[in-house]
């Protein structure tokens, strides 16, 4: 093992700042008053991040990203609505198996992993089917680092008179979201991805009106928003055990945000990370899997190389034995791993990734292809 903590060159929970980690060397009483200020900090500082006016609030919860969107749409979704989830990917698909489970009404509109929704296939949906109230979209799909329409899709949600949820777990904080402009019902997101917090909670930055209008909707106790909102609004306490230490390090977390600059300035570090890790492994001949003018600087998906010297496990274990722990593939239709781009990680970190790669594929016997 390498003598320093191993760098998480993945999608979450990522590597995360010693002032971050330092936070949670304090035990918080969950009443009280000191611990009050800091959730509410926490709450107004999203919502200046969201660009999120006085029409909308930070509603926090337990758990990870996957709770906060299951509660987003068990309050928001009426029990007699309908859904139309945009899918192309593993979280896209998490989304209408969640409908499912908690039996919404939901369509699916699939596109492949390399393939953003079409805005005018989209406005053709919601023209056919006028019980679809809410659409969800998924910013960036993890799954493969696309990064989705966002802009197009709200106009056409809007133009229709719909309602959109936005699943920003893997953007927010790095990829501007103008909330309000957009006119979004809600966007969810979590502590430990480009907030660079750790894991144990996620939030929703709802608009207050949906919020209010969706009051005993939810299938759930623990999981409801519209509850845990009012009972926060009304006490300043989180309805049942925080995770008080999670979210005085995501305060922290949020300081170092702002003292970097904020969502240009981690978004500008994020991209040059992004385009450090591409370049090098490009020159080892390794290919990213989506086209560079559809990827995030997020996560990056890329082919494995098409040796039969190659193998996953083997190459992930000379990588983590160098201090740097990659991420498998999620893809269903190629042969893929890939590396996060997020985190406390900066190019210099991500040169010295390429050239572990480099050393990983030489001593499995890989040839190089090298792109010219
Ligand atoms: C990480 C992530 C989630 C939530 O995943 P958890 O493992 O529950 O934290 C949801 N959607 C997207 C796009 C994500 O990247």
């Amino acid at each position: 093992m390498a003598a320093r903590d191993p760098y998480l060159l993945t999608p979450g929970p990522a590597t995360t700042a010693a002032e971050t980690k330092a936070a949670m060397l304090r035990d918080w009483g969950s009443w009280d008053g000191d611990f009050k200020a800091i959730t509410a900090r926490v709450r107004a500082r999203l919502l200046e991040v969201a660009e999120a006016g006085d029409a909308y609030t930070c509603v926090p919860i337990q758990g990870s990203g996957t709770f906060a969107v299951e509660a987003t749409l068990g309050t928001l979704v009426p029990r007699e609505g309908k859904a139309l989830v945009l899918a192309n990917g593993a979280y896209g698909k998490r989304a209408a198996e969640t409908l499912a489970r908690i039996g919404r009404d939901f369509e699916v509109y699939a596109t492949t992993e390399d393939t953003p929704p079409d805005p005018a296939e989209l406005d053709r949906i919601l023209a056919a089917d006028p019980a679809i109230g809410h659409v969800l979209l998924v910013h960036c799909e993890t799954t493969s680092g696309i990064l989705n329409p966002l802009e197009p899709v709200a106009r056409v949600v809007e133009a229709r008179g719909r309602s959109l949820i936005l699943d920003a777990m893997s953007t927010f904080g790095a990829l501007p979201i103008a909330t309000s402009t957009l006119g979004l019902a809600a966007v969810i997101a979590s502590a430990n991805k480009c907030l660079e917090g750790v894991p144990g909670m996620g939030f929703v930055i709802a608009r207050k009106a949906d919020l209010q209008a969706a009051t005993g909707n939810a299938h759930s106790l623990s999981l409801d928003l519209a509850d845990q909102w009012t009972y926060m609004e009304k006490s300043g306490q989180w309805r049942f055990t925080p995770p008080t230490h999670v979210v005085a390090a995501l305060g922290v977390a949020l300081d170092l945000h702002a003292a970097e600059g904020g969502t240009p300035a981690r978004g500008g570090r994020y991209a040059a990370n992004h385009r450090a890790v591409v370049d090098g492994l490009r020159g080892l001949g390794i290919e990213p899997l989506i086209p560079d003018v559809l990827q995030s600087p997020i996560i990056v998906t890329f082919r494995c190389p098409d040796d039969p010297a190659f193998a996953f496990q083997p190459f992930y274990d000379r990588l983590k034995a160098e201090g740097f722990i990659i991420y498998p593939g999620k893809m269903t239709a190629a042969e893929t791993f890939r590396i996060g781009c997020i985190g406390t990680l900066t190019p210099e970190i991500m040169g010295e990734v390429v050239a572990a790669v480099g050393r990983a594929l030489d001593a499995l016997g890989v040839a190089r292809r090298n792109a010219a």
